[in-house]
């Protein structure tokens, strides 16, 4: 049975437009009931699901939220086909069922994006393990229909002939292929909006974040862990903020905030370093994941218009602070590419000079025993309550994936819930629509967008918005409505300048890697243009009171960050 919309919390007046940054004088006298640490996925997860419960909480990211290892997926929200291999059952049902609950909770922002995994003779005696795990994904997500929005419904595997598959993905080599298995999974259709919704959410339950906020130490009383200290990075000051219970989400770090003062002592962590490119020079209809002779597997994923390829999975062990994508990493996903792809349908090998954009981060894995690669490690998570080792008051959270992150973070509530004798929930997170995601009837939502917004917009620029924006699509509009200039394109799927000055006035952003990355999406298809960069430079340094240098800095500092290819 599928979900109803009125099945669905659904709060349609008073939309959470803002995020807004801490202010200290709010921390005076104050004890939270969660200080979270970290503001990825997990950190604003646990933020948003502690508001919902009616919890006072605070969250502190030293840099931008959600730029680490929430930014450098593969932009699926999966239940993890491969993970069934190493017999991890419960890591895919529950995956699935956070698969489920995103395409209600999160409508817009998830689509469905078929798989094909190709046959080819040469390989044939592969072939029984994967349908006998295609049948058993197919079981595991036996509610994968019962979602309240009829386009995020997922149908059950298929075959693809090799004529089928071909018109997919004409890219493929010919030579061989029988057939092609294809599955649903959803496209995370922007995680670094997905991690704002969560985080605006939060705040609209009451929650305080903020961003370039550094926890640099943990206050301890006795043996208990009592609050944190941090340190603003925009202007240095340095302030306490105490809380009942300290919850470490800082990913790929966890185990320096637990090295803080000697707090804990932290396992050993692993870490493993995956790298994805973003080209224009092949295009696929559906996503394709292909074994590699490495007994590992890429895939090739449509998005934007273009192709995402990768991911790399290396073991890195430097610093985290240190981390950029290694020329290592690239080159293997170049290698690769050019092993499974013949070069000619796609008009020569694919090269360096192919490559729009690249990105990488670095996955914190848990349960890793020394024979085993990265690759085959598991997802799962694991919540640590330091209690049990004489150290009251903190959590720590390490592992998992995008896709679990509301899930993790409702188990981390409930923990709290018991161990706190606080009163049960008022608000079931699994059922309340995130705040820019109210769009109700999809279809109903994108026709009504489309004719109200029919003269002066493009329909790309109209379905960008509704896909990435949900409900703040019309505040977008809206704004280019008030000021023609806003309606510049400036990418080729319809973004446009009015999202810059929206983002601008209402999401805390420092640095034009914010805007480019994780507010816009305007830098990923690719080095914009020098006018785009200075117009949208300029826009920044007026809201931050830059100079010129300050302006002309921070595009230098970006291209070579971000353009440079390791
Ligand atoms: C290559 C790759 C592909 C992936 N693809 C997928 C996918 O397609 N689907 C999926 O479901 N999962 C995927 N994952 C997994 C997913 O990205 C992670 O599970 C998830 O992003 C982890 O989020 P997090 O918040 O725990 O960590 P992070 O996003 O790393 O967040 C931790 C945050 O803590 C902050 N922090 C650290 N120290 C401090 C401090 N002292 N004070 C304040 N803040 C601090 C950091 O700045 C950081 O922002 C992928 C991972 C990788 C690496």
């Amino acid at each position: 049975m599928s979900l109803a919309w009125f099945d669905l919390a659904m709060v349609t007046e008073g939309i959470c437009q803002e995020v807004k940054r801490i202010d200290t004088q709010e921390l005076k006298g104050r004890v939270f009931d969660i200080i979270v640490v970290g503001g990825g996925i997990t950190g604003a997860a646990v933020a948003h699901e502690a508001a919902l419960r009616g919890r006072s909480v605070a969250l502190f990211e030293m840099n931008d939220f959600g730029s680490a290892t929430s930014a450098a997926t593969s932009k699926l929200i999966h239940g993890g086909l491969r993970y069934l291999k190493n017999g991890e059952f419960g890591l895919v049902r529950e995956s699935l069922r956070e698969r489920r609950i995103l395409g209600d909770i999160a409508p817009n922002l998830v689509e469905p994006l078929r798989f094909l995994i190709p046959r080819y003779s040469r390989r044939f005696r592969k072939n029984v393990p994967l349908r006998l795990g295609m049948w058993l994904y197919d079981q595991l997500s036996f509610d994968k229909s019962r979602v309240a929005e009829p386009k995020n419904r997922l149908p059950r595997r298929a075959l693809f002939s090799a004529a089928q598959t071909l018109e997919s993905a004409p890219a493929l080599d010919s030579f061989g292929l029988q057939y092609a298995v294809s599955y649903f999974d959803y496209a995370n259709v922007n995680p670094d909006r997905m991690t704002m919704a969560f985080l605006k959410t939060a705040c609209e339950h009451g929650a305080l974040v903020a961003n370039y906020a550094k926890v640099h130490s943990l206050v301890r009383d006795g043996n208990r862990i009592v609050g944190v200290q941090v340190t603003d990075r925009l202007t240095q000051a340095t302030y306490a903020c105490y809380g009942k219970w300290i919850v470490n989400c800082a990913g790929p770090w966890s185990d320096k905030i637990l090295n803080t003062n000697q707090a804990a002592t932290a396992r050993q962590p692993v870490r493993s370093e995956g790298v994805h490119l973003i080209t224009s020079k092949f295009r696929f209809q559906d996503a394709v994941a292909m074994e590699t002779d490495h007994g590992d597997h890429l895939m090739f994923l449509p998005w934007r218009g273009l192709t995402i390829v990768g991911p790399t999975d290396k073991p890195y062990t430097g610093d985290p602070d240190n981390y950029a994508p290694t020329a290592a990493s690239v080159q293997e996903l170049i290698d690769k590419v050019n092993a499974l792809l013949p070069a000619e349908p796609v008009g020569g090998a694919f090269s360096r000079s192919d490559i729009l954009f690249h990105y990488g981060g670095l996955r914190p894995l848990v349960g890793l025993d020394t024979q085993q690669d990265s690759y085959s490690a598991s997802r799962r998570y694991e919540i640590t309550d330091y209690s049990r080792q004489g150290m009251p008051g903190l959590i720590c959270v390490e592992g998992g994936k995008y896709t679990t992150s509301r899930g993790l973070a409702a188990q981390v509530l409930d923990l709290l819930m018991r161990q706190s004798g606080w009163p049960s929930a008022s608000q079931d997170s699994s059922r309340y629509v995130l705040s820019p995601c109210r769009v109700g009837p999809y279809q109903q939502f994108i026709d009504d967008l489309m004719t109200g917004y029919e003269s002066g917009f493009q329909p790309e620029t109209i379905s960008y918005y509704a896909r990435n924006y949900g409900v703040e699509a019309k505040m977008i509009l809206d704004k280019a409505r008030e000021h023609p200039e806003g309606r510049e394109m400036l990418t080729q799927d319809g973004e446009i300048m009015a999202e810059v000055d929206y983002v601008l006035e209402h999401e805390l952003v420092y640095t034009l890697d914010d805007l480019l990355f994780r507010r816009t999406g305007i830098g990923w298809m690719g080095k914009p243009s020098d006018e785009v960069f200075r117009k949208i430079a300029k826009k920044l340094g007026q809201r931050l009171n830059w100079s010129l240098a300050d302006q002309q800095r921070s595009i230098v500092d970006c291209l070579e960050k971000r353009y440079t290819l390791p």
